[in-house]
């Protein structure tokens, strides 16, 4: 959301890619350009559905955050590539993909999306990817997986070739920097999703601060992590709603309990966000996400029963403005 003070000193990126530093007026009566913010930053919730189930009124789990034009793209399910086009942002101004762990509904696009970068012409200059131990072999073979489509684009077409372009970068620690740049300084926190662990993501920027989960199971410590963040975009899980999930897929008790044991319910995530502090909580990633009869409400209302700040329930292509 732009203020009036932000949409004049906007730039407008053209159609064709320029950028024109223009009045006012003239900026505002541009039609079909597309106006991009220079200065600002937003969280754009890509997709909100947890696991990797296609279908249904939510996307799976993707985000954005936007930080004076640059776009750090945070987990990479099917559809992420979709879903930025829709948002109206722009594939050539992603900087840097985060991946948080290996299960496929926030990993199964991240080749895709670099490929589909390129394939765009939106591929100009390197971009960064971090995630789990695993990510840098993930990448080599996805470019195998599509050698054939490239060395042909390569020969035909007087492309570069795009694994030179995409720099995948293992984080093993525990716990640390991953990188800074641009403004932005951005920290990772393991915690448990047994059987995997996860990276939880915390975005230091100059209008504020973003924490975002990934999967976890209910983890305290993840609060001392979040501390004063200005957002915290935690996962979610309703247990009436999972129980019909399990009734529904003909589940076992073991199914039951590892989605239990290995997310945060809406109760725990209530205390999480009161523990850190946050100003504000984003609900995303909802297991169940995909039951239309668990009401925004009903989500809230187990969170407030700790937390008292502002709670946001995601909903896909929502825009959640820093600063
Ligand atoms: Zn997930
Ligand atoms: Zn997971």
């Amino acid at each position: 959301m732009l203020n009036r003070r932000k949409i004049l000193q906007a730039a407008v990126t053209t159609a064709a890619g320029g950028v024109l530093a223009g009045s006012p007026s003239s900026l505002l009566a541009q039609t079909g350009a597309k106006t991009a913010p220079v200065e600002g930053a937003k969280l754009v919730l890509l997709g909100t559905k947890g696991g990797p189930r296609v279908g249904g009124t939510r996307s799976n789990p993707a985000n954005a955050l936007v930080v004076d034009g640059n776009v750090y793209v945070i987990d990479t399910a099917m559809g992420v590539t979709a879903q930025i086009v829709k948002s109206g942002l722009d594939l050539a101004d992603i900087r840097a993909i985060f991946i948080s762990h290996m299960h496929s509904d926030h990993q199964l696009e991240f080749g895709n999306l670099v490929y589909n970068m390129w394939a765009a012409g939106a591929l100009r200059r390197p971009i960064d990817a971090y995630g789990p131990v695993g990510i840098e072999a993930m990448a080599a073979d996805f470019w195998r997986l599509n050698r054939m489509d490239i060395a042909t684009r390569i020969a035909d077409e007087g492309r570069v070739d795009p694994a030179t372009l995409l720099h995948a970068r293992d984080f093993a620690a525990k716990q640390g920097l991953v990188m800074s740049g641009d403004g932005v300084t951005v920290t990772a926190f393991t915690t448990p999703h047994p059987p995997l662990d996860n990276l939880a993501y915390r975005f230091e920027t100059p209008y504020g601060s973003v924490v975002y989960s990934g999967d976890t199971a209910y983890n305290p410590a993840l609060a001392d992590f979040s501390r004063g963040a200005d957002v915290l975009v935690h996962e979610v899980l309703y247990v009436p709603g999972v129980d019909e999930l399990v009734k529904r897929a003909n589940g076992t008790p073991t199914f039951r309990n590892h989605l239990i044991e290995s997310h945060t319910t809406a109760e725990q995530v209530g205390r999480i966000a009161a523990r850190a502090g946050v100003k504000k909580l984003v609900l995303s990633h909802f297991v169940p996400g995909d039951m239309e009869w668990i009401t925004d409400d009903m989500w809230r209302s187990e969170v407030a029963r700790h937390y008292k700040g502002e709670i946001v329930v995601g909903r896909d292509l929502m825009e959640i403005p820093l600063g």
